[in-house]
């Protein structure tokens, strides 16, 4: 039997006041994601386009508060999660390893600079 052992969230909690995720995991880190941040790096087809067609992501400037307010979140197999949106969108699927890597946590920003 093959063995995924990235880690996997085991809760999250919707943080309304900084418009942001707190996602619990097993290995006891806990990650942090902005709203905004997690909106736009949606991955689903419509959003980040498609067989070299741009996404709806591409096209835009900015944002409605609808879009980057985070409802729920819901589980995706055991690999994934897909965030709802106030705007009714959920189609993104966002990997357990994808998250991780997106994590805005003081620790996670030092360990992957970026830019
Ligand atoms: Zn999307
Ligand atoms: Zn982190």
């Amino acid at each position: 039997m093959t063995q995924y052992d990235h880690p996997s969230p085991t809760s999250f909690l919707l943080d309304e006041e900084n418009r942001q995720l707190i996602l619990s995991w097993s290995d006891e880190h806990e990650s942090i994601h902005g709203w905004e941040n997690l909106r736009w790096a949606c991955p689903c087809a419509h959003c980040a386009g498609e067989g070299g067609l741009p996404g709806m992501l591409q096209k835009r400037q900015s944002l409605s508060e609808e879009e980057t307010t985070l409802v729920n979140l819901e589980p995706v197999g055991r690999y994934g999660l897909t965030p709802v949106w106030e705007d009714g969108h959920r189609t993104g699927i966002y990997t357990y390893e994808k998250l991780r890597a997106m994590c805005e946590c003081d620790e996670c920003r030092r360990k992957v600079p970026k830019r």
